[in-house]
């Protein structure tokens, strides 16, 4: 999820939601001043600037919580009884305080509902790292506790690892601040392209990262690693005058079992980080040590 992205993705969301109260406010005062047989403003969903925004937006990031969909509804809902309005006034009918009632509860249906789904989109958006794109800390401890409770559940192994890139102060101060944030994207890429699709890739902290790895025990977590440590060393980034900035990260492992908090382990994985630290970086280290 891109945060920039999803920011973009609200305010179209919020312009939307305007328009189409616009129109409803519009429609609803010629309702009521109708003279004679003049016009009211169309009821048609398509026409409302919330229905493009609402298909727009099928393979946004909206469209990924429950309330996308009944929104949808409730939105063509509220045309369709104004149509209803529409057609009994233009019939010469009377409209009853029951037809305006059975419009307003659609209105206040649609209403709580867009509101609701904004207010998912807002907290997904407070777990995103805006830097790197990846989770942040928001909610991790929790996950990571569901995590480890489904695996002593399941009886699967459940490894995590912390990573640390190496000599990230030099690289900010030899080549400038701007040129550290971007090779703190290129390596959260590089983590987001080299896990597998079940893995959770946290931004840990300034330049480190937590990777959660469900099924995964000591030997297959240090294969897994292995991979990652070398996408991030094949990476050959430039600075913008094409000198090389070389990058390398080292990662602490250790397994989480049942007689181990998250917490623990955490501690653990990051003992593990300090020796591979201290025997030259750019490397695995698994705790305990062998
Ligand atoms: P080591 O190999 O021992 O890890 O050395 P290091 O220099 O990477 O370690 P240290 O933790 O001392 O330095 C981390 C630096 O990361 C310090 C901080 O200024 C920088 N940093 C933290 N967050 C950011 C960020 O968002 N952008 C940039 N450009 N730098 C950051
Ligand atoms: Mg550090
Ligand atoms: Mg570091």
């Amino acid at each position: 999820m891109k945060a920039e992205e999803v920011f973009a993705s609200l305010t179209q969301f919020q312009h939307a939601l305007a328009a189409h109260f616009d129109w409803l406010h519009k429609w609803y005062q010629a309702v009521l001043h109708r003279n004679g047989g003049s016009q009211l403003p169309p009821t048609d969903t398509e026409l409302c600037p919330f229905d493009q925004w609402y298909k727009s937006a099928a393979g946004s990031v909206f469209a990924d919580f429950p309330g996308f969909a009944v929104l949808g509804g409730e939105h063509a809902e509220v045309h369709e009884k104004a149509t209803q309005i529409s057609q009994r006034a233009q019939a010469g009918q009377t409209v009853t305080t029951s037809d305006y009632e059975t419009l307003m509860a659609s209105v206040l249906a649609f209403g709580s509902t867009a509101q609701a789904l904004e207010r998912e989109v807002w907290k997904a958006l407070a777990t995103v790292d805006p830097l790197t794109g990846l989770a942040n800390r928001q909610s991790m401890r929790s996950q990571l506790t569901g995590e480890r409770d489904r695996a002593i559940r399941q009886r699967q192994p459940l490894s995590l690892a912390l990573a640390d890139i190496d000599h990230f102060k030099k690289i900010n101060d030899k080549y400038g601040h701007a040129e550290g944030d971007n090779v703190l994207r290129a390596v959260a890429g590089a983590l987001r392209h080299t896990v597998r699709p079940y893995d959770i890739v946290y931004r840990y902290g300034g330049e480190e990262f937590l990777i959660c790895l469900p099924g995964t025990n000591l030997a297959t977590g240090t294969q897994a690693l292995e991979r990652i440590r070398t996408a991030i060393e094949a990476l050959a980034l430039t600075d913008h005058k094409g000198n090389p900035i070389p990058v390398t990260a080292t990662f602490g492992l250790t397994e989480v079992t049942a007689d181990l908090s998250v917490d623990d382990a955490i501690e653990q994985a990051d003992k593990a980080l300090y020796d591979g630290k201290r025997q030259g970086r750019n490397r695995i280290v698994v705790y305990p040590e062998a």
